[in-house]
């Protein structure tokens, strides 16, 4: 019997279909794990019994040749997509006791394949958040450890149960969401692989809204392989939500040849920003000269705009989930606060927010109302639009010129001790999102893949961005970087009771 912690979606695949494994073992496996693991508190909520059921069904199942192309697969996902029935809270008090009456499509597309959940992820409270910290639950713990540190080190955010559960091998996969970088830092941090993909390429209906012109659901895997059998299961038009696009979803994995002769790989230069640690400039160029040795032609691109997509992020996402987050009054769903005898509406909306919402959650919805209100919409939200078309353009422009994709760090630093980066100021934590919120303004699909380890013994990551609709290629160049830097190396177990 192979080692089931190690396995991969697509090795699970295998062994399941030639019934060296059952899925009620591999099941079983995995709730054992999260139960032991408990102190990485990456799990918000465990669907024990119904993980249980749906693995005894699949087995059943499993000699039809119509399964499911997921059948007998543990999967876990982040606590923003809403599940039927079962506790959904986007880390936030305010959304106590929500059990969702509807599924979100994208985790309908992974039971209809029957893949089995195991349950809801931790993440950063509404998913703000670069370090899961914000969550009512607690943050997440990383799995890797740095030797000189006493204080654990964050998953990073928004999605860091999501990444933590996959790097401690606690599912065999994980869905998180990206809106400034929330699946790919993450990713960087646990040394495991996430793909954001192009905006419209998957529904967003049913994922709790964060800022609804940046936000994507997409896959957080131990490999570009795994990425790529998700990716197209969760993919694909949906006319519940009129922004994800009618557009053919290709044979993501079938596109893994690992062949990059002759692409135009594009360095763009304003990445290359003051500060960053010599050690991620070093990971940076040996991919460069490992896509080049492929067969790759490196180009230096230049996207000026960049260096305004921070402060243009701070102002759109807030705006957005301030519209947002105006639903959650404690009238029909979620916390509610206690009022006295004398106290009407007003005071129960106000009362529910103030102790519903977290003090960085209420920092965005203050921000994004400043930012829309009349006198400051001009000088700040519809500046920030138009610096959005700009930063769009400088990509479209470098993608124009034959350019294939783009080669970057995804962090300006590898994960750092919980605690450390939100004392001074919350401008501390959102630098960290500077090498990915680009891709999000501009709707690209990019990947941040692990290739190489700090002195220290962390893990770090590339991140590859492409043209929209370009995930295929996206993630073949980013299938050649995994085979060329093959990271192999495990987080040390230290966390299991
Ligand atoms: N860290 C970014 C933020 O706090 C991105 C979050 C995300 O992608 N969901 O907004």
């Amino acid at each position: 019997m192979s080692d089931l912690a190690s396995l991969t979606i697509s090795k699970a695949r295998d062994l399941l279909s030639t019934g060296e494994v059952s899925a009620l073992e591999l099941t079983e496996h995995y709730l054992q794990r999260i139960e032991s693991s408990r102190n990485l508190n990456t799990f918000c909520f465990t669907a024990t019994e119904l993980a249980l059921e749906k693995a005894k069904s699949c087995d059943r199942l499993m000699s039809s040749t119509d399964r499911g192309k997921l059948c007998g697969i543990p999967l876990a996902v982040k606590d923003i997509f809403c599940t039927q029935s079962l506790p959904t809270q986007a880390a936030s008090k305010i959304l106590e006791g929500f059990v969702p009456p509807y599924e979100s499509t994208v985790t309908e597309r992974l039971w209809k394949e029957n893949a089995v959940l195991l349950g809801k992820l931790n993440m950063d409270e509404f998913a703000m958040g670069s370090s899961n910290e914000t969550s009512v639950y607690g943050p997440a713990i990383n799995p890797w450890q740095d030797p000189n540190e006493a204080t654990p080190l964050s998953p990073g955010g928004s999605s860091g149960g999501s990444a933590a559960a996959v790097a401690a091998d606690l599912c065999l996969a994980a869905l998180g969401t990206d809106t400034g970088g929330s699946i790919r830092q993450p990713a960087a941090f646990n040394g495991v692989v996430g793909i954001k993909p192009t905006y419209g390429r998957c529904s967003r209906w049913g994922i709790i809204a964060f800022a609804s012109s940046l936000d994507q659901a997409g896959p957080i895997t131990k490999t570009v392989r795994d990425s790529a059998i998700l990716l197209e299961i969760i993919s694909g038009h949906d006319k519940k939500d009129s922004t994800s696009v009618r557009c053919e979803v290709p044979n993501f994995e079938a596109a893994l040849n690992g062949d990059i002769r002759g692409k135009k790989i594009g360095i763009p230069k304003e990445y290359r920003i003051d500060d960053t640690p010599a050690e991620i400039i070093k990971l940076w160029e040996i991919g460069i000269n490992q896509l080049s040795d492929s067969g790759a032609e490196i180009v230096d691109v230049s996207l000026p705009h960049t260096k305004y997509s921070l402060p243009t992020y701070y102002v759109l996402a807030p705006a957005e989930a301030s519209s947002n987050l105006a639903r959650y009054d404690g009238v029909k769903y979620g916390y509610r606060a206690t009022l006295k005898d004398d106290e009407g509406i007003n005071e129960l909306y106000k009362r529910t927010r103030s102790e519903g919402f977290g003090d960085e959650v209420k920092r965005r919805i203050m921000v994004g109302t400043y930012v829309l209100s009349a006198g400051f919409y001009e000088a700040y939200y519809q500046k920030a639009l138009k610096v959005r078309s700009l930063i769009k353009r400088d990509f479209r422009e470098v993608f124009s010129k034959g350019v294939s994709a783009i080669l970057t760090p995804t962090t300006p630093s590898p994960a750092f001790p919980l605690g450390s980066k939100n004392k001074k100021s919350p401008v501390e934590m959102y630098l960290n999102d500077i090498f990915t919120v680009p891709a999000n303004l501009a709707g690209l699909p990019a990947v941040s893949i692990p290739t190489g380890i700090t002195e220290k013994g962390l893990p770090l990551g590339l991140q590859i961005i492409g043209p929209a609709w370009e995930e295929a290629n996206v993630l073949n160049i980013a299938h050649r970087l995994e085979k060329d830097s093959n990271f192999r190396i495990k987080p040390k177990q230290w966390w299991t009771s």
